[in-house]
């Protein structure tokens, strides 16, 4: 790498002085937990992707983990979801003794195609887990006429619309959120819920609390329960963060708009999907899949060469070897999960990426792979 250069680095937060006022001011007050920026947090969430409720929680994982429990995922059941994803969205279902059953991806919009799902379901499927993948909403109308319950992944997908105009979160089925560093609003760790029956966030505000019903004290608990709490300080920042969403959203937009552009015209290039079919992404990561003939890993490091942070995003979870080992996966049972993960490499993006730092990604880009 020059000396003269920079890196760029692959995500990038925003946070300034509405972030750090948020934070003293729950410093100040002694209400460091289950104080009053949970519910605020919690109501101007809902309100902002139009549902009933939300139950703020430790992680998206955490989240991910109670929604399941909450539509009734037990011990023995299915749910079938995507391969082609965080391994959170699969191992949630372990955590209640519920098998992950995969099905494969749509080659276009890379989220679960419906069906593949269709034909995984079987007599144990208890629910389906599709994965707003790269802020794309997932087609959840197909997946929706088998009546089984739907627990949304939105973990990337904060600002995507269904083609009915409905934000993603705002269906009523519980949806997950999170608030990890590199996501579209952080809260340095964190994680939501939104949803629309106000019964279920009963039972998930207990059971984020270890159990606990809202009308007893900490000598008893009515079930069983684990420490999922969000924090005020992190509802603080997250609160100061969607106080600026529709900023950080446009500054997304316009990085993913100049990709495009500097980007055209490379041979067996894949860019993210446009919007279509009434959908709008919610632009997390800015994801390419490389031609066939080129070297991932090589890629990569060529990248870092010159300055530039990317990653392979995402790996196949069927092909872990966790999940290898466990369930027997190999190679070829879902053949476009797999030859999108092979190929796939994140892209440094982040809001307040400048024109000049996108010019720089995608010349280096060129040059690797036409040189
Ligand atoms: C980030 C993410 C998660 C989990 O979020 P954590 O807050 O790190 O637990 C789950 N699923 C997907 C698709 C994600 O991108």
């Amino acid at each position: 790498m020059s000396v003269d250069q920079d890196i760029v680095p692959v995500a990038q937060p925003v946070l300034g002085p509405e972030e750090e006022a948020g934070v003293l001011e729950v410093l100040r007050s002694g209400y460091l937990s289950l104080g009053p920026r949970v519910p605020a947090f919690e109501e101007a969430f809902a309100s902002r992707v139009g549902a009933t409720c939300a139950s703020a929680v430790s992680s998206g994982t955490a989240g991910l983990h109670l929604a399941l429990r909450a539509v009734g995922v037990k011990d023995g059941d299915e749910v079938v979801t995507s391969p082609f994803s965080f391994v959170a969205s699969a191992n949630v279902a372990l955590f209640e003794r519920a098998r992950p059953v995969f099905a494969d991806i749509d080659p276009v919009t890379l989220t679960l195609d419906p069906d593949a799902a269709a034909a995984a379901i079987t007599d144990r499927t208890t629910a389906i887990l599709p994965v707003h993948i790269f802020g794309w909403p997932a087609e959840l109308d197909a997946l929706r006429r088998h009546g089984l319950p739907i627990v949304e992944d939105a973990c990337e997908a904060l600002g995507a619309q269904h083609p009915d105009g409905t934000p993603v979160g705002g269906t009523g089925d519980p949806a997950v959120f999170a608030f990890y560093a590199n996501k579209q609003i952080t809260t340095g760790e964190g994680g939501l819920v939104t949803m629309g029956d106000p019964e279920m966030k009963v039972r998930i505000d207990s059971e984020r609390n270890q159990g606990r019903a809202p009308n007893m004290d900490w000598l008893d608990h009515d079930r069983l329960g684990f420490n999922y709490r969000l924090s005020d300080i992190a509802c603080a920042i997250g609160l100061a963060q969607l106080g600026r969403l529709d900023d950080l959203l446009a500054g997304r937009a316009r990085v993913a708009a100049r990709y495009r552009e500097a980007l055209a015209g490379i041979d067996d290039l894949t860019l993210p999907c446009e919007d279509h079919g009434g959908r709008r992404r919610g632009w997390f990561v800015f994801v390419v899949q490389l031609p066939r003939r080129v070297d991932r890993d090589e890629t990569i490091r060529a990248l870092r060469d010159v300055g530039i942070q990317s990653k392979p995003y995402l790996p196949a979870i069927h092909l872990m070897s966790f999940y290898r080992e466990r369930f027997g996966h190999r190679e070829g049972e879902f053949p476009v999960c797999e030859d999108v993960a092979a190929r796939s490499i994140a892209l440094p993006f982040f809001p307040r990426m400048t024109d000049g730092q996108v010019e720089r990604v995608a010349t280096s880009l060129r040059a690797i792979l036409e040189g």
